[in-house]
C-alpha cells in the first residue's frame, strides 16, 4: 500500500470497501498505470461519488473499457505536468514501462518531497526530469529485478531488432504462425514495431482489441481477425499453451512462440520450444541500482 504523507492520499491503492480505511482528508486517488496489482479496489470507486482517480488519459482510456469507469471520474495528468492541490503538488512523468503509465513526484508546500515510481524503466524521460527526483525524503520503489543480478536486459530497441530477426527468418514467418506473449496492457513499443514490419495488425482477445481502439491513434494495431498470421496472448496461452482448445494447441505448437520477459534468465532453459528474450518494461537490477544511487532519498520502500 502506498500512502502519501505528504498528499494524505492512495497512489495505486483504492481502499474503498473499508470506510475505516480511508485515512485520506481528500478525494483524490492516483492511478500510476492499469496492471491489475495496481488497480486493486479501483471498481469500488464507483460507489464513493465523490472519488476521483488521477491517471493519464492512456490509463484512463484502459480502466473505462476493464472497469467501466466513466471519463469523467478521471482527472488527467499528462507526462512533465504538474498539478497543484491545496497542501502539495503533484508531478507526473513518463515512467517509461506500459503506455500511459506515470511515476509521481509529491511535493509539499515546505518542500518536503516523496516519489512514488510506479512501475518503471530507467531511460531518458526520467534521466531528464532528475532534479525533480532528487533528494527525495522517502521513495516507493518499483525493485521488481533489483534482488539478482542475473536479471541484466539489453535494451529494448536491440531485443525488438532480434525479435524481428527471428519472425522474418527462413521457415518462420509468414508460412507459420507467430504468437508473443505480453499481458493485457505493456509491451506496446514491441508490438506496434512488430506490425510496422510486417505491415498487419496483430490479432488479440477481445478486450485488448477494445483498449487500443479506445486509446486510438497510432497505438490502434490490434484485430480479430486470425487470418493476422501474427498473434498476442498472455504468458500462460503462449508458453504453457494454457486456454487454447485442441484444435488451436495442434496449430500452435507448429508456431514460432516468443515470450519477451524480464524473467527469460531464469526460464530460457527450462522452455526449449519457447523463444525468451530478456526485453522488460521494468529495470533491469543495473537500473534500479543505478537509480537509487542517483535520487538518493533518505528513506526507501522497495516494492
Ligand atoms: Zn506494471
Amino acid at each position: 500500500m502506498v500512502f502519501s504523507t505528504i498528499a494524505q492520499s492512495y497512489f495505486d491503492e483504492f481502499p474503498f470497501r473499508r470506510a475505516d480505511h480511508r485515512k485520506t482528508s481528500t478525494d483524490f486517488y492516483f492511478l500510476s498505470h492499469a496492471h491489475s496489482d495496481h488497480t486493486s479496489g479501483l471498481r469500488l470507486s464507483l460507489s464513493d461519488p465523490d472519488a476521483i482517480i488521477v491517471c493519464s488519459k492512456e490509463t484512463s482510456a484502459v480502466i473505462k473499457v476493464l472497469f467501466g469507469i466513466p471519463k469523467e471520474k478521471c482527472l488527467i495528468i499528462s507526462p512533465n505536468q504538474s498539478l497543484d492541490f491545496d497542501k502539495y503538488t503533484v508531478h507526473a512523468l513518463d515512467a517509461n514501462h506500459c503506455l500511459g503509465s506515470l511515476m509521481f513526484v509529491i511535493e509539499s508546500k515546505k518542500g518536503l518531497k516523496e516519489v512514488y515510481t510506479g512501475d518503471f524503466r530507467l531511460g531518458k524521460p526520467i534521466l531528464d526530469e532528475l532534479n525533480l527526483i532528487q533528494g527525495a525524503n522517502h521513495m516507493w520503489l518499483d525493485y521488481t529485478y533489483g534482488t539478482n543480478d542475473i536479471f541484466k536486459f539489453p535494451s529494448r530497441e536491440e531485443m525488438i531488432s532480434e525479435m524481428i530477426s527471428l519472425i522474418l527468418s527462413e521457415d518462420n514467418y509468414p508460412s507459420r504462425d507467430i504468437w508473443i506473449a505480453a499481458y493485457q496492457v505493456g509491451k506496446e513499443l514491441l508490438l506496434k514495431t512488430i506490425s510496422e514490419a510486417l505491415k498487419v495488425k496483430i490479432w488479440a482477445s477481445d478486450v485488448k482489441v477494445r483498449i487500443y481502439k479506445e486509446i486510438g491513434g497510432e497505438w490502434d494495431i490490434f484485430t480479430n481477425d486470425t487470418d493476422s498470421g501474427v498473434f498476442v496472448g498472455s504468458r500462460r496461452m503462449v508458453e504453457r499453451l494454457h486456454g487454447i482448445n485442441k484444435d488451436g494447441q495442434t496449430r500452435m505448437i507448429d508456431a514460432l512462440r516468443i515470450s519477451p520477459t524480464g524473467w527469460s534468465a531464469r526460464l530460457r532453459k527450462k522452455r526449449l520450444d519457447v523463444h525468451f528474450f530478456p526485453y522488460s518494461d521494468h529495470c533491469s537490477y543495473s537500473e534500479v541500482h543505478e537509480f537509487i544511487k542517483i535520487v538518493k532519498a533518505k528513506n526507501l520502500t522497495k516494492i
